[in-house]
């Protein structure tokens, strides 16, 4: 039995209540073309279990979910012939996330496109040290 919440969405989608433009779909994920997409072919794959992010995916999930997204991705690439593929997924609304069921973006990229997924690059950080120290003894 999947978790679903009432007011959600992409739980709606998993259902198939509200109807989507699948391009995969097994007992655990769905995967559907974007409705705003970023590129052409731009797609999501949520799990139907209800998880609002990846804090909240539960392991067996999260152990499929990257093999879901290269299998589909590699279809992508044969049929859409982009020249790459972006894979990511935002959490928090400081990241991004608009809708608050995970979801991992499959976003085609072509050679001279204007998709925007790039950051200015630091400079190293004095702390580097202390900080994976502390970020590594937090690691459960
Ligand atoms: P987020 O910003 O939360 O990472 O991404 C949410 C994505 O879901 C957006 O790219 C948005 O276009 C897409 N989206 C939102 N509502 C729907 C919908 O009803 N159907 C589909 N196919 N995509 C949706
Ligand atoms: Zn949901």
């Amino acid at each position: 039995m999947k978790k679903t919440v009432d007011d959600c969405i992409f739980c709606k989608i998993a259902k198939g209540e509200i109807p989507s433009t699948t391009i995969y779909e097994d007992d655990d994920f769905k995967v559907m073309l974007d409705i705003n997409p970023a590129s052409k072919g731009h797609a999501v794959i949520l799990p139907k279990n209800h998880a609002a992010n990846i804090f909240e995916l539960e392991d067996e999930d999260a152990e499929k979910i990257f093999k879901v997204a290269r299998k589909c991705a590699a279809a992508m690439m044969e049929v859409l012939h982009c020249d790459g593929i972006n894979i990511l997924q935002n959490n928090g609304e400081a990241a991004g996330q608009t809708v608050f069921h995970l979801h991992v973006h499959l976003i085609p990229r072509y050679n001279g496109d204007t998709v925007n997924i790039t950051w200015k690059p630091g400079t190293p950080e004095e702390d580097a040290a202390e900080l994976a120290a502390r970020i590594k003894a937090a690691v459960k």
